[in-house]
């Protein structure tokens, strides 16, 4: 594997298809025995989860759905706070055990604001499976329960993640080149 360009800017290889379906088997495993019995409904966040979204919802053999919903925040009064809405989220998670799936968390800002949306809805159970962390640039504490990979605060793309919508059919992880 070579390095990649994508506009102005050189990624490098950083983890290979293997070794990400190796992992996404790993985690499948897990949430097979965690969830046995529960019906868990996975809920993607688009654009960028959609790749970890379908490997890891046909890794798991468990009775199971999915839906996908996409986010956008915008900036409410001093007092709100950062606002997010939820486009194509439905209104029957009530005692429903839910899987939040999302490609990468950063600050956690935007799961940080998201969470208190689905709890709204009172259902059973919510956790986060991640693809990706950076611990390092946490500044919402944001409880992951799957994390694929724990990365270093570098700009990533492929495998669902882009830079300004291009990548993310890259099958392995590129990390920005120095
Ligand atoms: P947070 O709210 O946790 O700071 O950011 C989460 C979102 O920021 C991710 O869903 C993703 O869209 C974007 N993001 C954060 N870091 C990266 C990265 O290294 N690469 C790409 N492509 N997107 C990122």
């Amino acid at each position: 594997m070579s390095k990649v360009l994508l506009h102005d800017k050189y990624f490098q290889p950083y983890i290979a298809a293997a070794e990400i379906q190796q992992r996404i088997q790993e985690i499948a495993a897990e949430i097979d025995k965690d969830y046995a019995g529960l019906d868990p409904l996975f809920i993607g966040i688009l654009n960028g989860s959609f790749v970890f979204a379908a490997d890891l919802f046909r890794a798991v053999t468990i009775k199971a759905e999915i839906s996908f919903i996409k986010l956008a925040s915008y900036r409410g009064t001093s007092s709100t706070g950062n606002i997010i809405t939820a486009i194509g989220l439905e209104d029957n998670l009530h005692d429903r055990h839910i899987i939040i799936l999302e490609d990468i968390v950063d600050t956690g800002r935007t799961l940080f604001s998201f969470l208190p949306v689905i709890e709204q809805q009172s259902p059973a159970s919510v956790r986060i499976a991640a693809f990706l962390s950076k611990p390092d640039a946490r500044q919402h504490e944001v409880p992951l329960a799957y994390t694929g990979f724990e990365i270093p605060d570098k700009f990533v793309v492929g495998y669902g993640l882009d830079y300004d919508k291009l990548g993310r059919n890259l099958p392995e992880l590129y990390i920005l080149a120095d």
